[in-house]
């Protein structure tokens, strides 16, 4: 029998009749567990038991809410290796991917259970005399946080620990595709002594959840992480009720290669950026724009190491791509790989999906790569979120500068140069808010501001000291002595 995973609510583990299944994208005859399907109700129980649980839980001390924080990365650690199997089993990313990715949800837990005890305000010299001024932080009160399947344990950690550190209480909502590593942080802050009600986990349909969650009357945030559509929707919605909103959704980014650029790490890093979890990051390359002094041998060396990419189930060893997260995902790849074979021509590699013995029960997509990729082909315009590459030839740095931003979309940007002029002119005019230089488009840490620019994000930054901007407001406080 396959395990059943309830919702949390109110500290109870609540169970429904209507379930929905978790299964293995590299093997869907593997059932990994069945989860409770949510209903508008339990978002709205879950949002009355967050309001309930919100004044004890925010006046208690900052370093006392660490505690409980330091717990749960703690019980996570005991649970590492479980909790990464569990990862790469219902994504697909690979073992290695996978741990590395619980490696970090578990350090996010600790550096904002450290921020418990820091939580800066602001202190100034007032202009009058024996006045002292402050500001301090305070919580902003019931939030709800949506987020996507591709990094289901990182995103959900940088949602929740920031925003229970701040002293909110939380409401969540788990992408269908991967919902299990969310529900093991829940698990874990659950088994770390958590009050009631103050973390509610409720998985179920997107759409009827959504709309419980923005209509919900306790709430006063939404953080939200995943595609356009949906978060244009929230973005209505939320402003409509004046809620405080943060959306980071999708990109299209680019990685410029120039001739002067150490050319097989270049190589290595486009390749990384582009395919490694099946492509499927929002900070994946999928745009390479190459300068035309070194362009057909930089197409020959990364066809050639593209090649020689190992697809396959992900829990296996010397496997460096796993399936698409499911059949959509997958169906997706499939068709925006026949327009780039209508619009710029059959691909130098890949471009089929795999099914051969092993492979023919799960999702899984040779890594693609197209050369001599125009700006108006689709391929070069629209996010497809699968391991497919876009070549594109540029004139010179100017031209790549100008390819590069001619987009809607500005999460990642990343140049591969041993110029050092070249590489601070990029730094300062690329449209994007996370940029490498030469480094994989792909790959950030928890310590700094993470999100984008232009349509790929709205609202104030993730992660580092700016997720506190997000999950807290000031109050000012003039006194007179
Ligand atoms: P998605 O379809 O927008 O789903 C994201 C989350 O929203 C899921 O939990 C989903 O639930 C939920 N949802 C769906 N419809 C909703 C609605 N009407 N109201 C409220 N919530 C709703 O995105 P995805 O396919 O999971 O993720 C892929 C996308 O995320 C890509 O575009 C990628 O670029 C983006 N992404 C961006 C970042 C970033 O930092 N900028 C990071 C990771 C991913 P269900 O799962 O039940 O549908
Ligand atoms: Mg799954």
């Amino acid at each position: 029998m396959a395990q059943l995973f309830s919702n949390y609510i109110n500290g109870e583990w609540v169970s429904r009749d209507q379930t929905f299944e978790n299964r293995n994208p590299a093997n869907t005859n593997e059932l990994i567990g069945n989860f409770v399907k949510g209903t508008a109700q339990d978002i709205n129980d879950a949002a009355a038991a967050a309001a309930a649980a919100l004044p004890a839980w925010s006046a208690m001390s900052g370093p006392a809410r660490g505690n409980i924080l330091f717990k749960a990365a703690d019980i996570l650690d005991k649970k590492f290796e479980q909790v990464a199997a569990d990862m790469t089993r219902e994504e697909g990313k690979t073992l290695p991917e996978a741990k590395g990715e619980v490696r970090r949800a578990i350090n996010i837990l600790r550096y904002f259970a450290g921020e418990g005890s820091r939580m800066p305000g602001m202190l100034v010299p007032s202009e009058r005399d024996r006045v002292h001024m402050f500001a301090l932080r305070k919580p902003i009160g019931v939030v709800g946080l949506v987020t996507p399947w591709n990094f289901p344990s990182a995103i959900p950690a940088w949602k929740l620990a920031p925003a229970l550190i701040c002293g909110n209480t939380v409401l969540m909502k788990p992408a269908s595709a991967a919902p299990l590593s969310a529900w093991r942080i829940v698990e874990a802050l659950h088994e770390a002594g958590i009050p009631k009600g103050v973390v509610n986990f409720v998985a179920g349909s997107g759409g009827t959840l959504g709309q419980a969650l923005v209509n919900a009357a306790p709430l006063k945030a939404v953080s939200f992480t995943g595609s356009c559509e949906v978060g244009q929707w929230l973005h209505q919605q939320a402003s409509a009720r004046h809620l405080r909103i943060q959306l980071e959704m999708g990109g299209k980014n680019p990685t410029i290669v120039l001739a002067d650029a150490d050319f097989s790490s270049a190589v290595e890093n486009v390749v990384n950026a582009a395919f490694f979890s099946t492509g499927q990051k929002c900070t994946a390359t999928s745009r390479a724009i190459v300068e035309d002094a070194i362009y057909d041998r930089f197409v020959a060396a990364v066809v050639e190491r593209t090649k020689k990419l190992k697809v396959g189930d992900g829990m296996q060893p010397g496997i460096d791509i796993g399936p698409c997260v499911d059949e959509g995902q997958m169906e997706t790849d499939l068709r925006y790989i026949e327009i780039g074979r209508q619009e710029s021509g059959e691909p130098r590699c890949g471009g089929r999906r795999l099914t051969e013995g092993a492979l023919a029960n799960g999702y899984f997509v040779e890594p693609t790569v197209f050369a001599g990729v125009e700006e108006s082909h689709t391929i070069a315009r629209e996010e497809i979120f699968g391991p497919v590459l876009a070549i594109m030839r540029a004139k010179d740095f100017e031209d790549a500068m100008r390819i590069a931003n001619n987009i809607p979309f500005g999460l990642s940007s990343s140049i591969q140069t041993t110029n050092l002029s070249r590489a601070f002119e990029f730094i300062y005019r690329a449209e994007a808010g996370l940029l490498t230089v030469n480094l994989p488009s792909a790959g950030v840490e928890y310590q700094l501001p993470f999100g984008g620019a232009k349509d790929s994000s709205f609202g104030p930054k993730e992660q580092g000291p700016a997720a506190l901007e997000f999950y807290s407001d000031y109050k000012t406080v003039y006194l007179k002595y």
